[in-house]
């Protein structure tokens, strides 16, 4: 029996991986940790048999001791806590952003393998992060789909076989397009393939999200960044492949669904039973691929730059990423804006090494105040 805590549970990713373990034989919810949402994470608990939970929010963490007699814990101490008491085998962060880093730094610390959705531990704290694993010998396990896809490829290869890692992207709703300075926040949120939630939604609109995806492959694989490719492909039905050294290039395929990769990575290193649709080769058709437009989507453009520089510079385009989704999603700035906030942060913040997490947070935070000036030099009057 594997024990999981699930950070995020009430997500997206959350109750995916909770649906996951009501189907499986060989895994146990020992903890779960959520943000706001106190009434479905109290059910969560009931329905797992689980004794602690951890809100993020005050509020909340307050409103769920009054309904359910288990231990509830409270903010980002609270869900550090639960994680370091847990005694389990697995942590599956599904937290969304940069909040998600520390649960990751902790589960690591405690030799605890990581199933990692939360993207932001790679991008902000790669270097540190992957550092960490091999200093405690704990496993970061994908769960983004592309880089599940890529594991498995690369998982079945023997050492210096891999020449090339080749993300697919579907391109997001605004595929094909040029211009987008009139592109409304229901649009952007209408993502053609992925059901995903808010700000993963509108990253993949602008592909910082393809953008992110590299830099997270860097970090997973080991792999430098022009051994990286991106092509867009609409039908996200691959969801990437490897080029090898004799010339073979392997692809991982299926329907999109986020149980197949959360499955695989709660799993690991075994393959469980998943009851998602299977892939009909016939009944998809065509299957289609496309470089990507540098000039339309500056988002990918600047997080490829970003990743090149390494240090400091994605933890300040992370955080400059969040603050001007939020700002768009309110309505304050244009969907152009978004790059153009992100790129003028970049631009103050040059790059350089960080040696500890505490760096990265002070980085994370300078650019989040310089985010939001601009975002409201963008605002109308
Ligand atoms: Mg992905």
């Amino acid at each position: 029996m594997k024990k999981v805590v699930i950070l995020g549970s009430t997500g997206s990713i959350g109750t995916q991986a909770l649906e996951i373990v009501r189907g499986s034989e060989e895994l146990r919810v020992v903890a779960l940790a959520a943000d706001s949402s106190w009434d479905a994470a109290v059910a969560q608990a009931r329905e797992h048999g689980v004794e602690s939970i951890a809100m993020s929010d005050a509020e909340a963490a307050a409103a769920a001791r009054g309904a359910w007699s288990g231990a509830v814990l409270e903010g980002q101490e609270g869900i550090q806590e639960l994680i370091a008491s847990s005694g389990a085998d697995l942590v599956l962060n599904g937290m969304v952003g940069a909040a998600g880093l520390g649960p990751t730094i902790v589960a690591l610390g405690e030799g605890i393998d990581v199933a990692l959705a939360n993207k932001e531990s790679l991008v902000i704290g790669g270097e540190l992060t992957t550092a960490l694993a091999e200093a405690t010998g704990a496993r970061l396990l994908p769960v983004d789909s592309e880089h599940s896809a890529l594991f498995q490829l690369i998982a079945a290869e023997p050492p210096g076989t891999v020449e090339r890692l080749v993300l697919t992207a579907s391109g997001g709703p605004f595929r094909g397009r040029t211009d987008l300075a009139e592109a409304r926040v229901d649009e952007a949120l209408d993502h053609p393939t992925w059901k995903m939630g808010g700000r993963i939604t509108i990253d993949s609109a602008t592909l910082m999200n393809k953008g992110f995806e590299a830099i997270e492959a860097h970090h997973f694989f080991g792999v430098p960044y022009e051994r990286i490719d991106v092509v867009v492909h609409p039908q996200s039905i691959v969801h990437s492949l490897v080029d090898l050294n004799d010339g073979a290039t392997l692809a991982h395929l299926g329907h999109p669904d986020m149980r197949v990769p959360i499955s695989y990575a709660l799993h690991y290193p075994e393959r469980a039973d998943v009851d998602v649709p299977r892939l009909d080769l016939a009944a998809t058709g065509e299957l289609t691929f496309e470089a990507p437009d540098l000039e339309t989507f500056a988002c990918l453009r600047l997080a490829l730059d970003a990743g090149r520089e390494g240090g400091t510079a994605p933890c300040a385009l992370n955080a400059a990423d969040e603050v001007a989704v939020a700002a768009f999603l309110e309505g304050s700035i244009p969907f152009t804006g978004i790059a153009r906030v992100i790129g003028a942060v970049l631009e103050e913040m040059p790059a350089r090494r960080a040696g500890h997490f505490d760096e990265l947070f002070e980085v994370d935070e300078e650019a989040r105040h310089r985010a939001a000036a601009h975002a409201r030099g963008l605002a109308p009057a």
